[in-house]
């Protein structure tokens, strides 16, 4: 995100690599989230080139518009989910605030599945990875078998996956399908964009297969014999929450897995108010 602390780290990063902000020619953008895109301003003002997929710039220019209406529509969502309205304000304030650490980009070129994208010599391969975002997409360097991950592979953590009334229809059955696609890469290196460097693809893409087999199986279990909402269902799975962030992101990964599980003819949705799920 575009903080004071984040541009001094990122100046004195590239001043320890020997390179000056405006060294940078071309710089690609995974997805839109803040702590990705945030100073992508800052590096087009210094003349850098800011090339993004195309279908997910279209949705970072919604979210950051400043219209709210994105917002709005999924507090609205929320509710429905059975957010109690207090929880619901204290994210809405918070996601309004996060888009103030936000450069204002205009004029990123849009790139397309499999286009090759030259930086810096180094020829890569854009490769849609959808399911942490609708249209993440991460670069994959075939001669030199580097994969630059973006979200969509970490070492430590698992990418949120959440579902919210924009987003495509199953984005956790996206990830999987994304994961597994990437698993068999040429590629002996990743660097994500959290945390280390690491070597294992196939064996990490393993670890975050079977995390989500392990969690659809206690979303069911959280669902119990009643019906429940998603909230509810979700308080369960994330009993500990420390921010108005955390419970967004815990809700709409809650729905992402009962979603999964609803398209999989395992869970339902009944017709009430607040929404509530049974399982089948
Ligand atoms: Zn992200």
């Amino acid at each position: 995100m575009h903080t004071k602390e984040a541009e001094a780290a990122l100046r004195s990063a590239l001043a320890e690599a020997g390179v000056a902000m405006d060294d940078v020619h071309r710089v690609f953008v995974t997805h839109l989230h803040p702590d990705h895109i945030g100073m992508a301003g800052t590096l087009q003002n210094a003349g850098a080139e800011i090339v993004m997929h195309g279908p997910e710039l279209e949705n970072a220019a919604r979210m950051w518009s400043g219209d709210h209406s994105m917002i709005d529509e999924t507090y609205a969502w929320f509710e429905h989910h059975g957010m109690p309205a207090a929880v619901d304000e204290g994210m809405r304030e918070s996601w309004l605030e996060i888009g103030r650490a936000v450069d204002e980009v205009a004029d990123i070129i849009p790139a397309v599945d499999g286009e090759e994208l030259d930086l810096g010599g180094r020829r890569t391969r854009l490769k849609w990875t959808p399911g942490h975002t609708d249209y993440h997409a991460v670069l994959v360097d075939e001669r030199e078998r580097v994969l630059f991950s973006g979200d969509h592979v970490l070492p430590r953590i698992t990418s949120n996956v959440g579902l919210y009334p924009y987003s495509r229809d199953d984005p956790l059955g996206d990830f999987l399908d994304a994961l597994r696609a990437v698993r068999t890469l040429p590629v002996t290196r990743v660097l994500p964009a959290h945390g280390d460097p690491f070597d294992d693809l196939p064996g990490r893409v393993d670890q975050i297969l079977a995390h989500h087999d392990e969690r659809l199986r206690a979303t069911l279990d959280a669902i119990g014999d009643d019906e429940r909402d998603a909230y509810a269902i979700c308080r369960t799975l994330f009993p500990v929450l420390r921010s108005a962030h955390e419970e967004r992101f815990a809700l709409a990964e809650t729905l992402a897995h009962l979603r999964y599980l609803e398209r999989r003819g395992r869970a339902r949705q009944v017709k009430s108010l607040p929404t509530r799920w049974s399982v089948l």
